[in-house]
């Protein structure tokens, strides 16, 4: 739940005792369109830390509200189904599946799962085979311009997050020549290059991003897939080359700063923005969910074929999804965040 003693305001980092755990019973029965359902994993994602403003920023996210249930991406397992299209033993996911151990959910709002779709790694159906994935895989088919065969150098922010670090391997499947990311440790650094395919990774905690970036670049960035937005974007807009494409995924560096979303870019990145013909326009997953079936089958066939690779940071038991999401905002994780609910 909204923990309603704990105070965050709009430009505030949240933190673990944002959320607390209640104990209470659901109904013992099942409606007719109701299933009852067991939770198998929860997903925690930046966009949350916008759910936890009375004005989201969003027509498409309502507010969590103080001391009621949060909610979120999760999948879980069918105990007792009232619905006809599913069954006990179903594996299902939903968008908005209640920060909750069990739960009776209206049928109609639930997806079936296929396990075997992810060799039975159900928790990729909230990573690399659900919207991360889905995130990556159109941004780029959508808003990068990226075409086999023209040579196109990419770089990637955030690199070693969910959508980051398919993002760039995707980058690579799709045509670039040279994929280089940016993330927040050493470690992510060296799994970027060592299992993930990328070209160079750097640090942007350590040394002059500027000069390693044009090291790495000599070419110039014909793409960016952006996940922060700040001063790393400003450094890689200003090595970005004529004609140039942003995808503009997420502003992670901005969600604890009472900004609108997108921030308008600083005067000096903006002209350079204007007079480059960089193209930035606003990326929304959500928007192209007609394109779901097919991305879905992709990235799972890239996953099978061994050609995606994957990470994830699992964190174990209800009682931690707040400490988990702090994590993720922090940079705690490799990967796709998840907390393992049961077994
Ligand atoms: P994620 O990248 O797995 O986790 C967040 C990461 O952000 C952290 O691990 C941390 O890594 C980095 N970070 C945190 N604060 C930062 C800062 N001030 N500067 C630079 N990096 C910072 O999360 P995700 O779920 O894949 O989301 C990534 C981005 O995609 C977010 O901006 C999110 O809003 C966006 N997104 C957009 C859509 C869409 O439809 N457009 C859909 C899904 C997600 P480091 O160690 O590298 O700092």
């Amino acid at each position: 739940l909204l923990n309603s003693t704990i105070t965050l305001g709009k430009n505030g980092v949240p933190v673990a005792e944002n959320f607390r755990l209640e104990q209470s019973t659901i109904a013992d029965t099942v409606q007719v369109g109701q299933v009852r359902v067991k939770t198998l994993y929860l997903s925690v994602d930046p966009y949350m830390r916008c759910r936890m403003n009375e004005d989201t920023g969003s027509d498409y996210l309502r507010p969590w509200q103080l001391s009621e249930v949060a909610d979120g991406g999760g999948i879980g397992v069918v105990e007792e189904s009232q619905h006809h299209n599913l069954a006990k033993g179903d594996f299902v996911t939903s968008f908005t599946w209640p920060w909750q151990t069990a739960a009776i959910l209206d049928g109609d709002s639930l997806q079936k799962l296929e396990p075997q779709l992810v060799n039975g790694r159900l928790s990729y159906f909230l990573g690399a085979a659900g919207i991360t994935g889905l995130t990556a895989l159109l941004g780029i088919r959508e808003k990068g311009h990226v075409a086999m065969g023209a040579n196109q150098t990419m770089v990637v922010s955030g690199a070693a997050g969910a959508c980051g670090s398919l993002a760039g391997q995707i980058g690579r499947l799709e045509g670039c020549s040279r994929v280089v990311g940016i993330a927040g440790t050493d470690e992510k650094c060296s799994i970027l290059v060592q299992e993930m395919g990328f070209d160079a990774a750097i640090n942007y905690k350590k040394g002059d991003v500027a000069k390693q970036l044009r090291e790495l670049c000599p070419g110039g960035v014909d793409v960016y897939f952006d996940n922060v937005g700040g001063d790393i974007s400003d450094t890689v807009i200003s090595q970005m080359n004529q004609n140039s494409h942003i995808i503009l995924c997420g502003q992670i560096s901005q969600y604890n700063k009472d900004v609108p979303y997108p921030p308008p870019l600083p005067p000096d990145t903006e002209k350079i923005q204007k007079e480059r013909n960089i193209t930035r326009e606003r990326f929304l997953v959500l928007n192209y969910m007609d394109k779901q079936e097919a991305s879905v089958l992709q990235l799972c066939q890239w996953i099978q074929e061994g050609k995606l690779k994957v990470r994830e940071t699992v964190v174990e038991g209800l009682a931690n999804i707040g400490a988990a999401f702090q994590s993720m905002m922090n940079g705690g994780n490799i990967g796709k965040q998840i907390v393992s609910i049961s077994k």
